[in-house]
């Protein structure tokens, strides 16, 4: 594959910019300066830089962030500032898009990718892909409510009952609760409607993936390919 076009395929512009950043001996690999934009390199495992910024060759793009609060999962934020604005301009420029989406004010382990059959697959109904929850609640949680969120609660305006693949309380106040569906604010529904309210909220795990403890709000990390999810 042409050096410019490997460029282009990881978002670093248009054909044109990316043979002029090539040209310009913008582009390093292992140190050295490449400038010809035609060179032809085995894009697998490449790693270069552009303009001094790192960067490894990835066919198809798949990571993960640590959501911080205040961040909106939405290319057009309402009120807060975008979690795509957390990411580098090449993935944004490939148009990643985040597998599910988190509240503003939840954190924790998002995954996100320019694989759309990905997406479906994380995030299809059918595929009961589990999600472990955190939560912070404002009364305590009850051996009662725990036993409810496990049989299956009627949430408000949704005629479907939802129920936890799994929930045990973690503290007086706290619980974890495994889902595997992903309807919209559904911890916190299905909290209110135990009685409770939910005060803080924290993804810990997608699937076979947990959050790692070294990943800082706000960063991200690549991910080796969708078997580790
Ligand atoms: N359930 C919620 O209520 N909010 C989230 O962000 C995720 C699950």
């Amino acid at each position: 594959m042409k050096l410019a076009q490997i460029l282009f395929s990881q978002g670093f512009g248009a054909r044109r910019e990316c043979e002029g950043l090539v040209a310009t001996g913008h582009v390093r690999i292992g140190g050295e300066v490449h400038d010809d934009p035609f060179e032809d390199l085995k894009p697998e495992g490449l790693v270069f830089s552009v303009r001094g910024e790192p960067w490894a060759y990835h066919e198809k793009a798949l990571l993960m962030m640590h959501k911080p609060a205040g961040v909106e999962c939405s290319q057009k934020p309402k009120h807060h500032m975008s979690v795509y604005s957390l990411l580098p301009a090449p993935l944004r420029k490939r148009d990643v898009q985040s597998i599910g989406r988190l509240d503003e004010d939840t954190t924790g382990l998002l995954l996100f990718t320019d694989d759309g059959a990905l997406i479906h697959r994380f995030t299809s109904p059918k595929k009961h892909v589990p999600k472990v929850y955190e939560v912070t609640c404002k009364h305590p949680v009850t051996p009662e409510q725990v036993q409810r969120l496990l049989e299956g609660v009627k949430l408000v305006d949704d005629h479907a009952t939802v129920q936890a693949a799994a929930a045990e309380a973690t503290g007086e106040t706290t619980l974890r609760l495994t889902l595997t569906e992903g309807k919209y604010h559904q911890v916190k529904r299905m909290l209110a409607a135990v009685g409770n309210r939910v005060e803080g909220l924290h993804r810990s795990a997608f699937g076979k993936l947990v959050l790692p403890a070294d990943l800082a709000p706000g960063q991200w990390r690549w991910l080796p390919g969708p078997e580790v999810i």
